[in-house]
């Protein structure tokens, strides 16, 4: 690893000072917004909240990007490249959790609340004028609403009303040209691994969203189940066929299919006539998820087929698969040894959840960075927030100090990242895959 000039060693000291400044308000405020979970387009709060920080720091907002979004732009009036250090505004749904709403069911177990406090760390650190006398290029700080895709029945709503088009905060900001000048981003997400460790991640799956109905005919179960076609039988069939398809899934595919029924019947007398599944199928590629979803529609069908059933078959865009930029990711590398030694870097491995920092990572070098500092299951009612200094402020400073790196000695390294860089997609070529995905299907059996 590279020694550090004396320019970057000298902006480094600084931006850490005026986060360590302000770290009371930045934890603060941090744990205000897991106090107050909102869920994906509804972050109303969360998002003034964050605005007004920015706004006391100096910073000048534009507000209800894709609904909720907030952006504030640092510019060095130097030529560079263009960062955006992003923070997710939303929280998931799980109800059980000791502080979830106790109305909505919300609850940050995900941990976004962090990522809003080391963004907002970030940008104290980089807004301090002898930080940016000595950077070039701009900085965009960007809350960024719905990471989590749930609530599919609430957000089609929004789609239909031309709210938005595409279920996911950055997937939208992709579409309003919000990206469009940006050249690299950043993130760091909560990983409940209890280390002092900052591990930038290396892939993820993509996935696509499914919503089902398989429509057959009441008739009373006891006296005259012949009468009646079982759309629950129809759906067991289905689900069945998906798990018979497994042997036939490539490793490297890394494939998951995980659908749920959402209404199973009506009343236990009567024949099921109208049951609904959602599922998303993950995998590493996007050939991958495509040869996959194949198979589901065949299943989905078969079921149909053997029990003289209807289904209509919703399909949605979810995420593409995450590629992260290694040059970035050895950047950040440089930050996370100096702030937790080298035992606390290192990559995190493949992994098969999804995120839309995926579709990011599709049109520009993109790093996904993972922050120790929490306990419990991600997305269950154990999760913990335990280190708040490491999550919000240590984590913070490797987010301003990467971006030193990049934007220091007149944009050197972040130019270089930038040129090197062969993106999978052009911003149309990504929105025409997008929209490729979504189609509605009816197959009578
Ligand atoms: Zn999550
Ligand atoms: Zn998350």
């Amino acid at each position: 690893m590279q020694n550090d000039s004396l320019e970057i060693t000298t902006a480094k000291s600084i931006a850490a000072s005026s986060i360590d400044e302000q770290a009371n308000s930045l934890i603060q405020l941090s744990k205000d917004i897991w106090n107050h979970p909102e869920s994906g387009f509804r972050e109303r709060r969360t998002a003034k909240k964050t605005a007004e920080f920015m706004k006391l720091s100096g910073l000048e907002t534009r507000e209800n990007v894709a609904m909720t979004g907030v952006i504030a732009k640092l510019d060095t009036g130097r030529p560079g490249p263009h960062i955006a250090i992003m923070g997710e505004l939303d929280s998931l749904i799980v109800p059980e959790h000791r502080v979830a709403d106790a109305k909505t069911g919300a609850a940050h177990v995900c941990g976004h609340n962090i990522q809003i406090g080391n963004m907002l760390a970030a940008a104290v650190g980089l807004s301090n004028p002898a930080v940016l006398a000595k950077l070039n290029g701009s900085i965009s700080f960007m809350a960024v609403p719905a990471e989590e895709y749930i609530e599919i029945e609430y957000r089609e709503k929004l789609r239909d009303s031309g709210e938005i088009e595409f279920l996911s905060g950055k997937q939208e900001f992709i579409r309003l040209g919000e990206l469009e000048n940006v050249d690299i981003s950043l993130l760091t997400h909560a990983e409940p691994s209890g280390e002092p460790a900052l591990r930038p991640g290396t892939s993820h799956n993509g996935m696509i969203a499914k919503s089902v109905r398989f429509l057959g005919r009441s008739a009373h179960a006891g006296g005259a189940p012949h009468l009646g076609i079982n759309a629950l039988n129809a759906a067991n069939l289905a689900m069945q066929g998906i798990a018979l398809q497994r042997e036939t899934f490539k490793e490297e595919d890394k494939i998951r299919i995980h659908p749920i029924i959402t209404r199973g019947g009506a009343a236990v007398s009567s024949v099921p006539a109208n049951v609904t599944m959602e599922m998303f199928i993950r995998a590493a590629s996007i050939q991958g998820m495509k040869d996959a979803e194949i198979k589901v529609d065949q299943a989905l069908r078969a079921g149909a087929m053997a029990i003289g059933a209807t289904v209509e078959i919703s399909t949605s865009p979810g995420y593409m698969p995450s590629k992260f930029c290694e040059e970035l990711n050895q950047t950040y590398d440089h930050a996370a040894v100096e702030l937790v030694g080298e035992s606390g870097s290192g990559r995190m491995p493949h992994r098969t959840s999804s995120t839309d920092m995926g579709d990011v990572s599709m049109i520009m070098p993109t790093m996904q960075s993972y922050v120790g500092g929490a306990s419990g299951r991600t997305h269950s009612n154990e999760f913990e927030i335990t280190d708040w200094g490491l999550d919000v402020i240590v984590a913070g400073k490797a987010l301003a100090f990467t971006a030193i790196s990049l934007l220091a000695n007149e944009a050197k390294h972040g130019q270089k990242i930038v040129e090197q860089f062969d993106a999978p997609m052009t911003v149309p070529q990504y929105l025409e895959t997008l929209r490729g995905f979504r189609r509605n299907e009816s197959w009578s059996g």
